[in-house]
């Protein structure tokens, strides 16, 4: 049976996300040491709602440098959040 083997990997991937979702700002502001990146890189590259959420967040922060505002929005994180998901889901 490999029903321990697939806990253990949910448990794993859980730390992960949790870890992305805690470090998703200074990654994406290039805070972080080479090694937490790689780290971060390599779990996204495998986990579609880790890339996802990065992905939210990095178009929310182009918006936000273009229009020159401090915090972004409700609405604009959720009308980045409906577009974003219609994207994938079209594809
Ligand atoms: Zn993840």
């Amino acid at each position: 049976m490999s029903e321990n083997e697939t806990h253990e990997e949910i448990d794993l991937n859980k730390a992960e996300c949790q870890s992305v979702a805690a470090h998703i700002y200074e990654y994406l502001d290039s805070e972080m040491t080479e090694d937490d990146a790689l780290r971060m890189r390599r779990h996204v590259a495998e986990c579609s709602p880790c890339l996802a959420e990065m992905s939210i967040e990095e178009m929310i922060k182009r918006v936000l440098k273009r229009s020159c505002a401090e915090k972004a929005p409700e609405h604009l994180r959720v009308a980045i959040h409906a577009q974003f998901t219609s994207i994938r889901f079209i594809e």
